[in-house]
């Protein structure tokens, strides 16, 4: 599908995998005009049938058409990663630039990068943009706006491709930010690794309470409760790979989790009023300067559907 553009970013954009992410990218993409053409490949041939349905590009059925991409992007579980720069090496054109958004960026790099042909670049990235639900449908064009694209460059990223990555990602609608891979996979552990282990762990204790008990959390979930069982519907694909491919960064942040914890719960044990003001007191400012940022607004919905920071 040819789309005309005054100044698209690259020629032609091909996404692999039309899940939440590939199927935003692809609307985002031609909104705003950012590529000319836009060809996507699935390896579910049903997924394949329903982005035809839904127009989001020229879809595919082999990932021979790579070879006339001047940019891919992999949207896959990050466990899958390697296997599609596998696919993908026999038929990316030199001066390509083949990039990612996996949420998990050290394995990721460690999955592809043995696959990039000599003269092909490598950009690694990671949109923090999301929502539960997934799949072609779940994508929309403006998921990407003012949300931040943390870009990962290796040292041997070339800087003409990390500054088309990045003219993407701000065509996109996105604020863009670099980080190594270490420092990426350390930072998404305490933002969103945890948050999405503490939801799917809360959720999953109270479905053991057994019948009444149940039937009373989901009737009183307004207490609080709801807002982790959005975040516990998150695809089980993909998190199951994030945990097992972030899992250094998860497990250091675990440990001192668990250390908080204790100290919350020994508070509570000898009746430390004090010790509980001052924390919830900190929380509570942490929470203002997330919403001073322009990061979430009051709604309670983890800051996924809300409005959100401002373009800059
Ligand atoms: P999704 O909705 O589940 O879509 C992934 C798609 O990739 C599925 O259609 C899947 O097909 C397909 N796929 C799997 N293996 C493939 C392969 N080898 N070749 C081609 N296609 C393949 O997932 P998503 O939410 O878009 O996530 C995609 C990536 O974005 C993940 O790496 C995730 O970490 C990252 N990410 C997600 C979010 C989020 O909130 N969802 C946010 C930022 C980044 P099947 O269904 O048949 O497996």
């Amino acid at each position: 599908m040819t789309v005309s553009a005054p100044d698209p970013v690259v020629d032609t954009l091909f996404i692999v995998g039309i899940g939440l992410i590939g199927s935003s990218l692809a609307l985002a993409a031609r909104s705003r005009g950012l590529a000319r053409h836009v060809i996507l490949y699935d390896a579910d041939s049903t997924v394949r049938s329903r982005a035809r349905a839904l127009q989001l590009g020229d879809v595919v059925d082999d990932l021979a058409p790579a070879g006339t991409a001047d940019l891919i992007i992999i949207c896959v579980p990050v466990g899958a990663s390697g296997a599609v720069a596998a696919a993908l090496k026999p038929h990316v054109k030199p001066g390509a630039i083949i990039s990612d958004v996996g949420s998990t960026k050290a394995s990721v790099v460690a999955q592809i990068a043995p696959h990039i042909p000599e003269g092909v670049h490598f950009v690694p990235a990671h949109p923090i943009a999301g929502t539960e639900n997934s799949g072609p449908d779940a994508g929309f064009a403006t998921l990407f706006t003012g949300r931040w694209a943390v870009i990962t460059p290796l040292p041997s990223s070339s800087p003409d491709a990390v500054a088309t990555v990045k003219a993407f990602w701000r065509g996109c609608g996105a604020d863009v930010s670099e980080m190594t891979p270490e420092h990426h996979d350390m930072v998404l552990a305490i933002t969103s690794h945890i948050p999405h282990l503490i939801a799917y762990n809360i959720v999953g204790t109270a479905a053991h309470l057994g019948e009444v008990t149940q039937s009373e959390v989901i009737t009183y979930s307004a207490g609080g409760f709801r807002d982790f069982t959005r975040i516990a519907a998150s695809d089980p694909n993909m998190w199951r790979d994030v945990f097992l491919h972030n899992r250094d960064a998860v497990l250091e942040m675990l440990g001192r989790f668990n250390e908080d914890l204790s100290a919350l719960t020994r508070a509570i044990r000898y009746n430390d009023g004090e010790a509980l003001f001052d924390h919830f007191t900190r929380t509570r400012a942490i929470r203002r300067s997330i919403l001073a940022a322009g990061q979430d607004t009051e709604a309670v919905d983890f800051g996924r559907h809300g409005t959100v920071k401002k373009e800059q």
